[in-house]
């Protein structure tokens, strides 16, 4: 039987609502209109994609939001200076700066420098140990996408054996830290894999859940994992398609074609943990706008 396909698209939509719904309410009984700061820097096409389609999420849930584009040979100095400005800004409740950065910036001074209360990225130092401490905190999106998916899809993850393939600091180190705390709709027990593997199929085939975030197109294949395993693919890879309108597609790291008949249920690329990004932004910055994630 093929596998249930996960509807990320549908879910990211009820998300969507929701915070629509809070957002009016948060208006009408505080008078805060959540708002959100991008800084976009250089014209990297995707990057310019990713904060179009945010800033459009933002327009369609009722936030304030503003974005700054830089040129590419903007200075370190300069970008430090509009996040004191936004840091200070009452009206900018969440803050977001598009990764990558030219090389002239170092990531870590940038994303240091933004408030940890108005890091609806989750990527500051001071959230990043909040969340491997089980604190509440801001959390990266992405993952926490991962997380909502698997709840609302009937899938939650406790007492099961999640595998991450990929240890990055945006998606596999989170969405293991997230999915093995002592808490609902988490408490699994995670395995980590990467490049160091010798043997990836090993670890591959004993998830109950399988999280793929590699950025390798169509790596996994339906002989890697368990029969009714759980797979959410986490990549976005463009491949050449001649055939398409563009010269390419999107395609995940999971091929889906071979991995959807062993599997229980699966995302789609695209339709999957994409829209859940933008979802968990929006919702991040609610958040932050409401209050009382912090204490100070
Ligand atoms: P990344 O920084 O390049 O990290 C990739 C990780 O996968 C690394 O830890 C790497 O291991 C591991 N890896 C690569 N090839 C492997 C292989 N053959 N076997 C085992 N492990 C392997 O990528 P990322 O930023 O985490 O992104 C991963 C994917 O998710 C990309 O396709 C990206 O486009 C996508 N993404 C999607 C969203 C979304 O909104 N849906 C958001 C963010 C990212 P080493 O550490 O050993 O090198």
């Amino acid at each position: 039987m093929p596998a249930r396909i996960i509807d990320g698209k549908k879910i990211a939509e009820e998300i969507k609502q929701e915070v629509k719904r809070e957002t009016e309410r948060l208006k009408a009984e505080r008078g805060i209109t959540p708002g959100l700061a991008f800084i976009l820097v250089g014209d990297n096409p995707a990057s310019q994609a990713y904060v179009k389609m945010k800033g459009k999420g933002c327009e369609e849930v009722g936030f304030y939001s503003v974005t700054e584009r830089l040129p590419a040979e903007t200075s370190e100095a300069h970008v430090l200076g509009l996040l004191d400005q936004f840091n200070g800004d009452p009206k900018v409740h969440g803050i977001l700066v598009q990764l990558p950065l030219p090389k002239q910036m170092s990531e870590d001074r940038i994303l240091t420098a933004i408030d940890y209360r108005k890091d609806v990225d989750g990527f500051h130092p001071i959230n990043v140990g909040k969340l491997v401490t089980g604190q509440d905190c801001l959390k990266p999106c992405t993952p926490l996408g991962v997380q909502e998916l698997l709840i609302r899809s009937g899938n939650d993850p406790g007492g099961k054996h999640v595998v991450v393939v990929g240890r990055s600091n945006i998606v596999g180190k989170p969405v293991m830290n997230i999915l093995l705390q002592k808490k609902k709709g988490a408490n699994a027990v995670v395995t980590i894999a990467h490049t160091g593997a010798k043997d990836l199929t090993r670890f591959t085939k004993l998830a109950d859940i399988l999280i793929a975030a590699m950025g390798k197109p169509e790596c996994i294949t339906g002989d890697m994992i368990k029969p009714g395993a759980v797979v959410i693919d986490v990549g976005i890879n463009r491949v050449d398609d001649p055939a398409s309108k563009n010269g390419y597609r999107l395609v995940g790291d999971v091929h889906f074609a071979s991995t959807s008949p062993v599997a229980g249920a699966i995302t789609p690329v695209p339709g999957g943990v994409g829209p859940m990004t933008i979802a968990m932004l929006l919702r991040n910055t609610l958040r932050a706008a409401q209050g009382g994630v912090y204490n100070d």
